[in-house]
């Protein structure tokens, strides 16, 4: 069986876990949260990212609501968020008592559509929140551009795009804040839950740092400036992740070759009615590699008949979730998201897949599309 997810992804680290667990664990300071290697975490990753400021907090949903936060989205106000993603890009606006307002997105990068984007301001947007939720970034140039024309601010949800860079700036600095989530899954994941929020504008990251402890400064305990959150960092997570940060370039490595022969295996296969993803280097995040077909249960079911696991994110449109519903306004359509749920499927790229497992797959998926075109002309299709 080829996993999703593999569960041996931190087998090579078992041993580091384990007497980081008790290193901290049986420390003379006895400091579990917000400690030393928070802030060596912290200091790392915006160093290597050239940013003004990184803070770690709880999970990549907390950065998003922090961001938010921060920027004073609240009630009476919009944010402009992909039809299609994960919940929290919803959920994340209307926790906070705002509304969320659904762009349908591009039908072949799947991320929003700048010009759906524009078609959605209103005199009560306050925050464009794209997300690069497959493996092509979203189109952040445009985007940078409408929130300028249009004075409303930009957030990145670069959860999954940590690493990646388009045009030479790195997702999560392509707004005025940008965030990565450090859940196991995830492409720089942890042993359990993380997050972190990425800017260059140091007011904001200071009251984002404020917000993360129940609005406390850090210094002057219980005066608390702001109502905020109990978002804060575990300092055996912030451990965990700096021993797994220098060999994060080369599983980004990984994951991009993987991609670039699937990409060489499967580019003939449009005209079977299997779609990959757009090819290169600049702006991707392979954190996963999602294919098009119509026929899509079908390759689901081809795919698990031999042995390889694959994953529909997402089986529906934001809009039309049921948590979501009442947001959706009457009759709007978001075709291309609708379609997306359709016919999206995920098949393996994590970086420890061995090159005969990713031939497998790609034979695999293969044989279905050239089969697929052989049933179809047969029944007339
Ligand atoms: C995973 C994810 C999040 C949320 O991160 P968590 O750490 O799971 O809370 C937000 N946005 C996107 C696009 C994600 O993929």
């Amino acid at each position: 069986m080829i996993e999703f997810f593999p569960p041996d992804l931190f087998k090579a680290d078992r041993e580091a876990l384990l007497e980081i667990v008790r290193t901290i664990g049986t420390g003379p300071e006895q400091r579990f949260i917000l400690g030393g290697a928070t802030a060596r975490l912290e200091r790392e990753l915006a160093a290597e990212l050239g940013a003004a400021d990184v803070i770690a907090c709880s999970s990549g949903t907390s950065a998003l609501t922090l961001i938010l936060h921060a920027m004073g989205v609240g009630p009476g106000d919009e944010a402009v968020v992909p039809a299609y993603g994960c919940a929290p890009l919803a959920a994340a606006v209307v926790n906070l008592g705002a509304t969320p307002v659904f762009a349908d997105i591009d039908p072949w990068t799947l991320v929003v559509d700048p010009s759906d984007v524009e078609a959605c301001i209103t005199e009560r947007t306050k925050v464009l929140l794209p997300a690069h939720i497959y493996s092509v970034m979203a189109d952040m140039p445009r985007l940078l551009k409408i929130a300028e024309r249009y004075d409303v601010r930009l957030v990145e949800d670069s959860a999954v795009a940590q690493g990646a860079v388009l045009d030479g700036r790195p997702a999560g600095l392509w707004g005025e804040a940008g965030l990565y989530s450090f859940v196991q899954v995830k492409s720089f994941g942890t042993a359990g839950e993380g997050g972190a929020v990425v800017t260059n504008d140091r007011e904001l990251a200071r009251d984002i740092r404020m917000l993360r402890n129940h609005g406390q400064d850090g210094r002057h305990r219980f005066l608390h400036h702001m109502i905020g959150h109990n978002s804060r960092f575990d300092e055996i997570q912030a451990t965990f992740l700096l021993h797994r940060l220098p060999g994060f370039p080369d599983r980004l490595e990984r994951r991009a070759r993987i991609a670039d022969y699937y990409a060489q295996r499967f580019s003939a296969l449009a005209e079977h009615g299997v779609l990959a993803p757009p090819t290169g280097r600049n702006g991707r995040c392979y954190y996963v590699y999602t294919l098009m077909t119509e026929r899509r249960d079908a390759l689901r079911d081809h795919l698990a008949r031999h042995g390889i696991a694959s994953h529909v994110y997402y089986p529906s449109p934001l809009p039309l979730q049921p948590a979501f519903a009442s947001y959706a306004p009457p009759g709007r359509r978001w075709p291309h998201a609708e379609r997306a749920s359709r016919c999206t499927l995920s098949i393996p790229v994590h970086p420890l897949l061995t090159d005969a497992q990713a031939e497998r797959i790609a034979d695999v998926v293969c044989a279905f599309a050239v089969g697929d075109r052989g049933t179809a002309v047969a029944g007339g299709e």
